[in-house]
């Protein structure tokens, strides 16, 4: 057996699905890191138009909609985030005022001007951070709002190690204050930017995989890209706990211009 880790981008997308299915959340973040995020932004009405991109199963999606009144629309790539997303809105009784729907943040279903708040937890990357925010401003109503969490590094030089990770993981990470000149020369005025606390990563990301790992295991018994995924992933628990003083996620508030 071979014990070299893997790039996330080796691994089919369905056993990723099926490993994140079982979890609250997708990426590190917390309920009360969504709530200060919101508390930079205002004049949210119950007639305000919110967009989470990248919502996955919604686990922030309902925190937003238990803390202010508008209408949530959840997109993500997964129909069976979205089915999961749909019964957990409809178990918490928000079914009327949060949707989710399949879609793609590179094609995404809204009309010029149509947004007030844009929300995307641990999912701009996909997109790629500069490109997502200069093309989903046009959504966005003059004054709007876009809330984003991102990977970033927190110092000009980092160890080896973990800067050959995110080269392969995601080579588009950036420092904090790069990222903020981006979303300014995007079209936005800096309203905030946060790191997300450690717990957003150890209590509410890493130690929730401890109790799927196993379920995941016996269920794909026998399957070598299951145990190479599950690898992968304690492997990324490691180097966050060795290197934490070199990355995180960040939060980034900006208001369209
Ligand atoms: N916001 C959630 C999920 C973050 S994981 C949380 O914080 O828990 C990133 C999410 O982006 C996944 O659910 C993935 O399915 C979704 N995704 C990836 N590429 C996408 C695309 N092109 N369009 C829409 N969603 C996408």
């Amino acid at each position: 057996m071979s014990n070299e880790i893997k790039s996330i981008h080796e691994f089919e997308l369905n056993l990723i699905c099926d490993y994140f299915s079982n979890l609250k959340r997708q990426g590190p973040g917390s309920p009360e890191v969504t709530q200060k995020a919101l508390s930079f932004i205002d004049n949210l009405t119950v007639e305000s138009k919110i967009a989470d991109i990248g919502c996955g199963t919604g686990g922030q999606t309902m925190v937003l909609a238990q803390n202010e009144p508008g209408q949530i629309t959840g997109i993500d790539l997964f129909s069976r985030f979205i089915d999961l997303f749909n019964s957990n809105a409809k178990e918490l009784n928000l079914q009327k005022r949060v949707k989710g729907m399949v879609g793609n943040m590179e094609n995404l279903p809204f009309q010029t001007s149509e947004l007030d708040l844009i929300w995307s937890e641990g999912a701009i990357y996909n997109i790629g951070f500069e490109r997502g925010l200069r093309e989903w401003r046009d959504f966005l109503k003059p004054g709007g709002y876009i809330a984003v969490s991102e990977a970033s590094w927190f110092t000009e030089e980092r160890p080896d190690e973990i800067e050959k990770f995110w080269q392969l993981e995601y080579p588009g990470i950036d420092t904090v204050p790069n990222r903020v000149l981006q979303m300014q020369k995007a079209g936005y005025i800096p309203v905030a930017s946060f790191i997300l606390p450690e717990n957003c990563w150890t209590k509410h990301f890493f130690e929730p995989q401890v109790l799927v790992r196993e379920s995941f295991l016996t269920k794909h018994a026998g399957n070598k890209m299951a145990e190479d995924f599950v690898a992968n992933m304690k492997h990324e628990a490691k180097l966050y706990a060795k290197y934490k003083e070199y990355y995180g996620y960040v939060f980034f508030i900006g208001k369209k211009f």
